[in-house]
């Protein structure tokens, strides 16, 4: 299952998508996104998000 970000608590610092091993998050409007094809569920950008805006689908 992919993880994915809510766009009402994300804060567009980017963080996830630096520590993203395999490049599956993408900016999009002043926000991001995770592609959930590429995604591969490792957990890595919800212990880095520093408003708890990602969660597991
Ligand atoms: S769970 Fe892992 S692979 Fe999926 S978007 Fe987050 S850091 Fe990237
Ligand atoms: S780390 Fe959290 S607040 Fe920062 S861009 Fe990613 S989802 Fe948004």
């Amino acid at each position: 299952m992919a993880y994915q970000i809510d766009v009402n608590v994300c804060v567009g610092c980017g963080a996830c998508a630096a520590n993203c091993p395999v490049s599956a998050i993408d900016p999009k409007d002043d926000k991001y996104e995770v592609k959930e094809d590429t995604c591969v569920s490792c957990g890595a950008c919800e212990s880095s998000c520093p408003t708890g805006a990602i969660s597991q689908k």
